[in-house]
């Protein structure tokens, strides 16, 4: 087991440093919920950068494959992570007025951030709110009773009935 990956942000990106590393998918806990199962792992880049406001910013490439747990057939689906994300560091003291409508993607600056728990936001963000295998690529499934399962509003419709009864 390798060690968690922890850096001073401002001074990381302040310095235009990078950092190249591997994270294995079954350290990112928050994410084992939506996983089949935990295996593989995840090759991360960070880059430090300063963006012509002289706002500093990090910038994350993720590149891999998860296998995400199939809401239809509970089946593993593979799914590839290729995402890249360019973060801009809140360090508290810049006015709201420095933040954009395209810096959504920002994060708080930390002089102890850990890049392994960095790297799972941004995969949390980027996966499939309901990943599915494609229509017939399911396995030993009844499509119709799991797809009404699966469904929140079917589940919705199903309450809406039983008031009415
Ligand atoms: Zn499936």
């Amino acid at each position: 087991m390798s060690a968690r990956a922890v850096i001073d942000s401002l001074d990381f990106a302040r310095g235009g440093t990078e950092l190249r590393g591997e994270v294995q998918v079954a350290e990112l806990e928050r994410l084992a919920d939506s996983l089949y199962d935990r295996s593989g792992n995840l090759r991360y880049a960070l880059v430090g950068q300063t963006d012509g406001r002289q706002r500093l910013r990090l910038r994350l490439q993720v590149a891999g494959t998860i296998n995400l747990k199939c809401q239809r057939c509970l089946g593993s689906l593979p799914f590839p992570v290729a995402l890249e994300s360019g973060l801009l560091l809140l360090d508290g003291k810049a006015g709201t007025a420095e933040v954009d409508i395209e810096d959504l993607d920002a994060v708080a600056a930390d002089p102890e951030m850990d890049v392994w728990s960095l790297v799972e936001d941004e995969v949390l963000l980027a996966q499939p709110i309901a990943p599915r295998h494609a229509d017939g690529e399911c396995k030993d499934v009844l499509e119709t009773g799991q797809d009404r399962a699966a469904s929140p509003f079917a589940v919705l419709a199903g309450l809406k009935q039983k008031q009415l009864n």
